[in-house]
């Protein structure tokens, strides 16, 4: 029925975490913070796809900044700008959120509006040294309505 349709889709919301159904950091797209925006990366952007570019520095997991593809309308290949130089004059902000997130939680977050795209992170407190974040990946807004959609 209905009701059965809607109670399992809320518990899936409910019980599911964005760890379950993030894009892991091995397959995101992502440029380093010393890329140089000339015609070589700048093709490479606009082949990828992605909407949102996350941008690292020196590690991938290591993530700093982050690129909007509308950010290049104004960028000229010919001029080779620094990434840092467009990621500094948009400072979009960075979203970050815990592994163990509810979906739940995570579109209410995302209903806020403060962006469509999340890192997840979770603390690793595995072997011996002090505990630290490590990143697992990315999860936006469309892989929590996908996972709605596939419970109904
Ligand atoms: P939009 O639909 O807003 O144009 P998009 O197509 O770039 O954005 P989404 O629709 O938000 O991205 O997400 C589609 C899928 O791609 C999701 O599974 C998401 O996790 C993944 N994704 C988004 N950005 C990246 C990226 N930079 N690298 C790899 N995967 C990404
Ligand atoms: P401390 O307070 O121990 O100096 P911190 O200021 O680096 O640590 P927290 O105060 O624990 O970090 O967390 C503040 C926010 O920043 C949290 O939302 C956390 O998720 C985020 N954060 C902190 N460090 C990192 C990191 N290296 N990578 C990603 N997110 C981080």
């Amino acid at each position: 029925s209905e009701f059965v349709k809607e109670e399992f889709s809320r518990g899936a919301l409910r019980s599911k975490t964005v760890e379950d159904i993030l894009t892991p950091l091995k397959d995101c797209f992502m440029l380093p913070s010393s890329a140089v925006l000339d015609f070589s990366t700048m093709s490479e952007i606009m082949q990828s796809g992605y909407t949102r570019v996350p941008i690292y520095e020196e590690e991938r997991s290591n993530i700093v900044e982050i690129l909007y593809v509308k950010d290049l309308a104004l960028v000229d290949p010919d001029d080779c700008t620094p990434m840092t130089t467009i990621t500094k004059f948009y400072n979009h902000p960075l979203h970050f959120v815990f592994n163990d997130t509810k979906l739940d939680a995570m579109l209410e977050e995302f209903k806020k509006g403060n962006s469509a795209l999340a890192i997840v992170q979770k603390v690793n407190n595995e072997g011996e040294g002090d505990p630290f974040y490590e990143v697992l990946g990315l999860v936006t807004l469309e892989d929590v309505i996908e996972e709605i959609i596939k419970s109904e």
